[in-house]
Order: structure tokens, then sequence, then C-alpha cells
């Protein structure tokens, strides 16, 4: 690293990554064993960790299996239950910044508010929210779309009195005990908390808008003589990984031909007659649209959760909030002390309040076509910019970790065919882009996120689907493995 000037306080990387969750240490590893080591890791909050580190809400984990959703380099033997909780999953995303030396190259409570393209240096300009600048060959986004919470669109939102928070802002000053509390929402986050603050709470008042089809969690402590095999002999643990992600690929033929989802319809359909036994309950619980065009939910105590006396199921959204109280659609008051939000996140402004200025000094957004990228990854008029999960790229199905080494890989190869070509900057050709969202959005058009009569936030307000990847997983690793240089217009760095 070296200063180019002690007035400004502009420090200068070739890399800079953006978040420090999954992606930006793994992209940061991967720096590192491919020998490249002038990188900083900007991140907003004050420690490492992205979504794992925001959402500690009671009963946090992932309901991917912990032996998938972690990295293929990092295999560990010790995970303690088959889908690991919240703090197990940030031990392990601490540990490898602690084993690859990573810390030192992070920058905390640096949000990067600004990011602008330099056409003459050929370098990004960076600003961040602590009043530091830097420059920058190369910036890999690792924001993701997880990571700024969404409150409902709803009347008198400011207007209580009580105590409110969202789910990936939890609360734990807050005593929980003895309290009415209403939940709004009953996506992932929220089939989580539920089952554990339902038994502490005096009456819990769940406003459901849309049913989630929910099949029970495989769940269940891994005993020590599996961990000492997986150790001892880790070529176990591998097949292990790969029955999982082979499982899990089974899925996305139903995304595909949503007919397939009959299947785990019916599990989905036993799973909610078995646990819930009250017909007017479960006609609340009964979604009426195809099983996976909302992300299908894993849960063993959520249904019963709901069937404990002191819970009621309002089959219908929040549509105000008053001073004590919350209203339904319906037009029903609840009062109640506090209000929890598991309403999601913003996904379709992911850059929240970083503006990022393309070679032409156009704000990202304002760029006709919306947001859009080729293969997820790198986007025309945004020279020398990787984007870990950008568009297109999150999946209901499988793990995530997987789509980023992918995109990590794929970005590494890019800096190694810049030095090979001894240039320093490349761009996607705008023909490239377009033609494979074209592509990709005609897939998407005929699958269960489209078809299912649903409405769900893979979609934006128009209906397009800007966040899934369509299907099978290794079909992403096929395009991604090697790139097509061919779809690349590379150059030298003007001042260079
Ligand atoms: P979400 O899936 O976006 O769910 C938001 C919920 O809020 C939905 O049920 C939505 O209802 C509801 N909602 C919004 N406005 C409402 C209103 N006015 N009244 C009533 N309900 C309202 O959010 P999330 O549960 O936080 O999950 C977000 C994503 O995070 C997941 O899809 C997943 O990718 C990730 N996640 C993963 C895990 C994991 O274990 N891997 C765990 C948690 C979260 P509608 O359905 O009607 O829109």
């Amino acid at each position: 690293m070296k200063k180019l000037s002690p007035q400004a306080q502009v420090s200068h990387h070739d890399v800079v990554i953006v978040g420090s969750g999954f992606s930006g240490l793994g992209m940061g590893v991967y720096l590192k064993k491919a020998g490249r080591n002038d990188f900083v890791i900007l991140e907003k909050a004050g420690d490492i960790g992205g979504t794992w580190r925001d959402n500690h809400y009671p009963g946090a984990a992932c309901d991917v299996p912990s032996h998938m959703y972690s990295f293929s380099f990092e295999q560990n033997p010790n995970w303690s239950r088959f889908y690991s909780g919240q703090a197990e999953i940030l031990a392990y995303m601490k540990g490898i910044a602690a084993k690859y030396d990573l810390m030192p190259h992070v920058r905390v409570n640096s949000e990067l508010l600004e990011s602008r393209w330099d056409e003459v240096q050929g370098v990004w300009h960076l600003k961040t929210g602590d009043g530091n600048q830097y420059t920058a060959r190369v910036v890999v986004s690792g924001i993701g779309g997880l990571s700024r919470p969404a409150l409902p669109k709803v009347k008198g939102l400011d207007s209580f009195k009580g105590t409110t928070f969202h789910s990936a802002q939890w609360n734990h000053d807050y005593d929980l005990t003895g309290k009415r509390v209403a939940v709004i929402g009953t996506g992932a986050s929220a089939i989580q908390f539920v089952p554990q603050i339902a038994e502490r709470v005096s009456k819990l008042v769940l406003l459901q808008r849309t049913p989630p089809w929910l099949v029970p969690k495989p769940d269940g402590m891994i005993h020590d003589s599996v961990k000492q095999l997986f150790k001892y002999i880790p070529v176990s643990q591998r097949l292990f990984r790969s029955s999982i992600y082979w499982q899990a690929e089974g899925f996305a033929l139903g995304f595909i031909n949503p007919k397939l989802m009959t299947v785990i319809e019916k599990l989905a359909r036993w799973h909610l007659s078995n646990q819930v036994k009250d017909p007017v309950l479960r006609a609340k619980l009964t979604p009426n649209y195809t099983i996976g065009c909302k992300r299908v939910l894993f849960s063993n105590n959520y249904y019963p959760a709901l069937a404990r006396e002191n819970v009621e199921v309002v089959a219908a959204g929040a549509q105000e909030i008053r001073a004590h109280s919350v209203v339904d659609a319906e037009g029903n008051e609840h009062e109640v002390d506090a209000i929890i939000f598991a309403t999601g996140f913003d996904v379709h402004d992911p850059l929240g309040p970083l503006h990022i200025y393309d070679r032409e000094g156009i704000e990202v957004r304002q760029r006709r076509g919306g947001l859009s990228a080729y293969l997820g990854t790198t986007l025309k008029g945004l020279p020398n910019l990787f984007m870990l999960l950008g568009p297109n790229t999150a999946l209901g199905h499988n793990s995530i970790i997987f789509m980023i080494e992918s995109q990590i890989k794929y970005a590494i190869q890019c800096l190694d065919e810049m030095d090979r070509k001894e240039v320093s900057v490349m761009e996607v050709k705008p023909a490239a882009q377009d033609a494979y969202n074209d592509k990709i959005q005609e897939e998407l058009k005929r699958m269960v996120w489209s078809e299912g009569g649903c409405k769900s936030w893979y979609l934006d307000e128009d209906g397009k689907n800007v966040t899934i990847w369509p299907g099978f997983t290794w079909r992403y690793w096929m395009k991604t493995r090697r790139p097509n240089f061919r779809n690349f217009t590379f150059g030298q760095r003007p001042s260079a």
C-alpha cells in the first residue's frame, strides 16, 4: 500500500473489497492464495461477519446444511449439528479471518458511500463514511442483498409508543417475558425466532400476509464419532458434502418444471396436518401457490409454536400501526407492548447509500434497464468492478457459498488474465451482457418464481426476476469455470 498524498489521506490499493461477510472474506483468502496481498476490506460495521454478525435473533441458524454452507477450501469437521446456529457460523468466519491473517486488511466502521471510475487514471476513487478516501485498480463488491433491513409499508410506522425492532437488529436488552408481542412477517427469519419467543411472551399475534410452505428439517447434533471420521478421513466429509449438494440440486428440477414440485408439496401438506390438528388453524397456514415460488422453509418447531394457546395467527397483513396496537388488513386492532418486524430486506436497492458512477459519470441506478450484470459479476460501463452475489445469483435451494466461490475464482482468473496480457483494465462488452441477460430472463419466465402464483422478493415491481439464478448451480459453475475473455475489452491504464 502506498499513500498518494499525506494531505489528501488517500490510500491506494490494487484491490478494495467491500464487505466482510462470506463474499468479502472469501475474496480476501483467494487473493492471498494468489499472492496478491495489496488489498483492503472495507466494512461498514465495527466487526466482520456480514449477515451472520447482524442476524443474532433467538434461534438464528442456517437452513442449508453446514457441511455445504461452508467454503470448499475450509472444511470444518467439527460442526456441532447438521444445521448450525448463527454463533457457530460466525465463529467459523472469524476462524477463517484469523487463519488467513485477513484482519490487518480489514477497515471497520468504513462504509463505502461513493465509488467513481476515473477514466484518465484508470482507477476507482472511493469515499467512505469515516471520511477516508481510497483509490483502487479493482473493486470487488461483497455487499450482498440481505444487508439492509426493510420495514413494512404501513401507515403510522412511527406512531407506536412501545418497543419495536427488526429481526436483523434484535434488541436483546428488551425482555419479552410476559409481554404482548406482534410479529409482522412469516418468512425464513420469523419461522426461526417465533418458536423461541412463543413460550416467554404472554401473547403473540402473528400477522401473516402469505403462509409459507414448510417441510421438516432433518437436523440434529452430530455424534463425536462422525466428527472424528471427518477429521481423520477428510474424503468422507467431501463425500458427505457432495451428497448434500446433489440432493439440493434435485430441488432445482422442480423450479424448472413446477409440476414436479407436487412431491415436495405432499411432504409439506403431510407436515402441516401432522403438526397442526386444528382445522381452522391448518386452513390459515395452507398456502395457495405452487411450492417453491417463495423460499421453501424448513422447521420442526414452527407449527407446534403456532398451535399454542397464547399464539394467535392472523391471516392478514399489517396495514396500520397505532400508539399501542397493530391494525390488520381486515381492520381488526391488536393491542401489544412490542412489535417485531420480520419483514425481510431491501433487496431491490442492495447498494443502499452507496453511489457507483460508471465511466460516463452516470450513477448506476440512473442507467437504463436498471442493475444487471454479466454472469451476475461484471457490469458494462464499470471496468475492473466485480460484484459478488450480483443480479441473478441468489438461490432458493442450495448453498450460496458455492455461488460466491464460483464468482471469486472467476474474478481471480480475470485479474490473472490482465497480468498475462500486461494490461490493467478490463470491461465486459455491452453486447455480451445484454445477450446473457436476455437468455436468462427468457429461461426464468417459465420457472416456478414466475409461474407459481405468488409474489416474492425475487421479483421486482414489474415482475422481472432480477435476483435468482435459474436452476442448477452446476450450470453456473460451468459458465464461470473458465471466463470467456472474448466477451471483454482490455486496455492499458492511461497513466501507466
Ligand atoms: P422475507 O422472506 O422477505 O419475509 C418477509 C415477510 O414479511 C414475508 O412473510 C412478508 O409477507 C412479510 N410482510 C411484509 N410486509 C408485511 C405486512 N405489511 N404485513 C404482514 N407481513 C408482511 O424476509 P426474511 O424472513 O428475513 O428472509 C429474507 C431472506 O433471508 C430469505 O429469503 C433467505 O434468503 C434469507 N434467510 C436465510 C435464512 C437461512 O436459514 N439460510 C434464515 C433467514 C433468512 P409476504 O410473503 O406476503 O410478502
